[in-house]
């Protein structure tokens, strides 16, 4: 994504109407690696412009989505996800399927092609890798429960043990 100037400009050039609002999610966006949902931006946005509706939000990520400074991601955490990132090439994600965590990959993987019987068909724009798995906090915090269940277990067991 371009710098917050560069984008009103952008925006005022193709007729967008240029509000408090919109200056405020561009803000949010610029060098934003969370991959923030509507929601979230919503949120962080509410802080700083309490008149900033959902529905802004949206329309806003729409058009930034389609002058091509915001990449809509569907990552399967259920809700759609947006990055300033717009890099398709060398810019590809690892998901957490417990918390949700986004996290940014940066490599190249020329070796994904399409099948020979698909290629006279379709016309391949992008490739996008998605690693799915458990980021390290969620690891920890699944360690850790497994801990506690055991200690709970063994001492059910000692005390059942005490009262046979
Ligand atoms: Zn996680
Ligand atoms: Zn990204």
């Amino acid at each position: 994504m371009r710098t917050v100037d560069e984008m009103v400009d952008l925006f005022k050039a193709r007729g967008y109407r240029m509000t408090p609002q919109r200056q405020c999610i561009f803000r949010i966006l610029q060098d934003n690696t969370s991959h923030p949902t509507a929601e979230s931006i919503y949120r962080a946005a509410r802080k700083q412009v309490e008149t900033i509706s959902l529905q802004t939000v949206y329309r806003t990520l729409n058009e930034l989505a389609s002058v091509g400074e915001v990449l809509p991601l569907e990552l399967g955490t259920g809700m759609a996800r947006f990055d300033p990132n717009t890099d398709q090439e060398t810019h590809h994600h690892a998901v957490c399927s417990v918390c949700g965590k986004v996290r940014d990959v940066f490599a190249e993987y020329q070796g994904v092609a399409l099948p020979d019987a698909l290629r006279p068909d379709f016309d391949v724009v992008a490739v996008q890798v998605v690693f799915k798995g458990v980021c390290s906090a969620c690891q920890e915090a699944s360690r850790t429960l497994r801990a506690m269940t055991s200690r709970q277990e063994h001492k059910a067991k000692a005390k059942m043990e005490v009262v046979g």
